[in-house]
C-alpha cells in the first residue's frame, strides 16, 4: 500500500495539491497516494485525528484550519512556533509534528522565481489569517524597510502586528480605511478572492513598479490583479508558484527529498496565466 497523505481544507475542491504532490512522487520515485479531503468546519481537529488513527502519514491544512492545526500538533518547528498557524503536519512516532512552509514557498517564488528583491522594500500585508502569519517571519528575515499588515477586521492586524514588530523591524497593524501611502510589495493574503471579492483598497497603495502578489490563484485574473492593474502596476503574480514552492517544501518535510519546480511551474502557468 502506498503511503496516504492528504489537503484539509473548507472549500477544497479547487485544490491543486493532488495533482502537484503526485507530480513530486513521480519525478521522485516515492511511493505515494495524495488526496483533497474537505473538513466541516466545526470539526477539523476530529476529521484530522482520524485521518492519522487510519494511518495517514502527513496531510497539508489549508484555509480555514490552519490556526486551529497549529493548536493540534504536539510538537512544532520553529518557524510554524512563530508563524502561530500549520499548514504541514506530520505523524512521527506517535506525534503530530507540525510545520509551516507557506514563508519559504511565498519567498521562493518571490525572489527565485520572479527575480523581485524584498530586502529594503516597503512592503504591504493584506489579510491577518493563517497564509499572513506564515508569511511574517521569511518577509521580515529580508529586512524590509516596514510591513504594514491590513485586515477587514483591523483588530486582528493590530495584533498580529504586535506579535511581530521588535526594533529590529517595523511592522504596523491598520485596517484598509486607514491606507494611505504606497507600497513596493503587496501581498494579497485575505481569502476574499476565493469568492471574487475586491478589496477596498485605494488605487494610491500600488507604487508603479510594485509587485502585486496574489496568494489565490485560478482560473483568470483574480479581483486583487485586475485591481492592481487597474491602478498601473504593472508587475503582478497570482500564488501558483507559492503553491508549488510550499508543497516541495511539505515534500521534503515529509520524504526528505527535495523535488524540482521548474518544469512543473512552467507547465501549470500555461494553464493558469496571470
Ligand atoms: P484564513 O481563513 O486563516 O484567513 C482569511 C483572511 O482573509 C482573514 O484575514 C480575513 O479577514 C480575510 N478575508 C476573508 N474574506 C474576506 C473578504 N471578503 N474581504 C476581506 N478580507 C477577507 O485563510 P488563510 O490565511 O489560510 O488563506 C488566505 C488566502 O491565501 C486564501 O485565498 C488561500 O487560498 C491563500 N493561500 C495560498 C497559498 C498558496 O500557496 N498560494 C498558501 C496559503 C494560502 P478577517 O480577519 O476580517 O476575517
Amino acid at each position: 500500500m502506498p503511503d496516504l497523505y492528504a489537503v484539509f481544507g473548507n472549500p477544497i475542491a479547487h485544490s491543486k495539491s493532488p495533482y502537484i504532490h503526485t507530480a513530486f512522487a513521480l519525478e521522485t520515485g516515492e511511493d505515494l497516494r495524495y488526496e483533497a479531503r474537505l473538513a466541516p468546519l466545526a470539526d477539523f481537529a476530529e476529521t484530522a485525528r482520524q485521518f492519522f488513527a487510519a494511518g495517514g502519514k502527513g496531510c497539508n491544512i489549508t484555509v480555514p484550519f490552519k490556526e486551529e492545526a497549529f493548536r493540534l500538533a504536539d510538537d512544532l518547528t520553529p518557524r510554524a512556533r512563530e508563524a502561530g498557524a500549520v499548514n504541514t503536519l506530520k505523524a512521527e512516532a506517535g506525534r503530530l509534528l507540525g510545520d509551516n512552509t507557506d514563508g519559504a514557498g511565498l519567498l521562493a517564488d518571490i525572489e527565485r522565481n520572479l527575480a523581485f528583491t524584498v530586502a529594503g522594500r516597503r512592503v504591504l500585508l493584506l489579510g491577518a489569517g493563517g497564509a499572513a502569519r506564515g508569511a511574517l517571519p521569511a518577509l521580515l528575515l529580508r529586512q524590509t524597510a516596514c510591513v504594514v499588515i491590513a485586515n477587514r477586521t483591523a483588530e486582528r492586524a493590530v495584533a498580529l502586528a504586535e506579535i511581530f514588530h521588535t526594533t529590529e523591524h517595523s511592522v504596523a497593524g491598520v485596517g484598509f480605511a486607514d491606507l494611505g501611502d504606497s507600497f513596493d510589495l503587496i501581498i494579497n493574503a485575505t481569502a476574499a478572492s476565493l469568492t471574487q471579492e475586491a478589496l477596498p483598497l485605494p488605487a494610491g497603495v500600488f507604487a508603479p513598479d510594485c509587485l502585486a502578489y496574489d496568494m489565490m490563484y485560478g482560473k483568470g485574473e483574480t479581483p486583487f490583479l485586475a485591481q492592481a492593474r487597474a491602478a498601473g502596476a504593472k508587475i503582478r503574480a497570482h500564488g501558483l508558484g507559492m503553491l508549488i514552492e510550499q508543497a516541495a517544501e511539505a515534500f521534503f518535510f515529509w520524504r526528505g527529498k527535495r523535488p524540482r519546480t521548474d518544469l512543473l511551474r512552467q507547465e501549470m502557468l500555461l494553464e493558469n496565466p496571470v
